[in-house]
C-alpha cells in the first residue's frame, strides 16, 4: 500500500462553518448555497451515515446548477454518475461499496476525473478515502443526524495546497 507522499502539509488554511437544518427543504437549500459558490475544480467530500442527507444535499447543489434533480441518484452501483451542466462536468461518486483498504480513489478513476478542468467532484461516503488529500480545493461536508431529527451540517473549506 502506498503511503501518503506528503505527510507534512499541515499549514493549509481552512474555515469551518456549522449549520443546523430543521427540515429536508433546509438541507436541500444548504446544498443549493454551496452549488451557487462553485467555480469548477472543487472536490466536495460528503460524510455521514445512511439516510443522513448526502444525496439530498447533492440534489441541492445540482439544482443550483440548473440540472434536473430527478436524474440525481446515489450512484451506489454505478460508482460514478456524470451530470453535464452548463459550466461543469459534475462527477457524483459513491464509495459505499468499496473496501476501505482498497485504493478507492483509483477504483473510480479519480485522477483522470480531476484532469477535466470543468470537473466538480461530489463524493458520498468519503470516509472510505481515509486521509487522502488533494491539490484541488476541497470542501468537507459532514452531516449528523437521521430519521426526522434536525441535521447538524459542518462545512469545512480548505484552500488548494501548493505543496509538492
Ligand atoms: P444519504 O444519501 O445520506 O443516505 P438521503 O439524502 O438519501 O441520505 O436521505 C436523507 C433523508 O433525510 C431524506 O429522507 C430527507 O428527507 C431526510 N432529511 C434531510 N434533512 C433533514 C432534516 N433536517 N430533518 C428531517 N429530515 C431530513
Ligand atoms: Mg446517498
Amino acid at each position: 500500500m502506498k503511503e501518503e507522499l506528503n505527510p507534512k502539509t499541515k499549514s493549509k488554511k481552512s474555515k469551518t462553518k456549522n449549520f443546523v437544518t430543521n427540515s429536508p427543504e433546509e438541507t436541500f437549500e444548504l446544498g443549493e448555497k454551496l452549488g451557487e459558490s462553485l467555480s469548477g475544480g472543487e472536490i466536495i467530500l460528503l460524510s455521514g451515515g445512511l439516510g443522513a442527507g448526502k444525496t439530498l444535499f447533492t440534489k441541492g447543489i445540482l439544482n443550483a446548477l440548473d440540472f434536473d434533480i430527478d436524474e440525481v441518484t446515489s450512484p451506489s452501483f454505478t460508482l460514478v454518475n456524470l451530470y453535464k451542466t452548463e459550466n461543469f462536468d459534475v462527477f457524483h461518486i459513491d464509495f459505499w461499496r468499496l473496501d476501505e483498504n482498497s485504493d478507492v480513489a483509483f477504483a473510480v478513476g479519480l485522477d483522470e476525473i480531476l484532469e477535466d478542468e470543468k470537473a466538480v467532484v461530489i463524493a458520498e461516503w468519503s470516509e472510505r478515502l481515509g486521509r487522502k488529500s488533494f491539490s484541488n480545493p476541497t470542501i468537507y461536508v459532514n452531516i449528523e443526524g437521521d430519521g426526522d431529527d434536525a441535521r447538524k451540517i459542518k462545512i469545512t473549506q480548505s484552500e488548494a495546497s501548493n505543496s509538492n
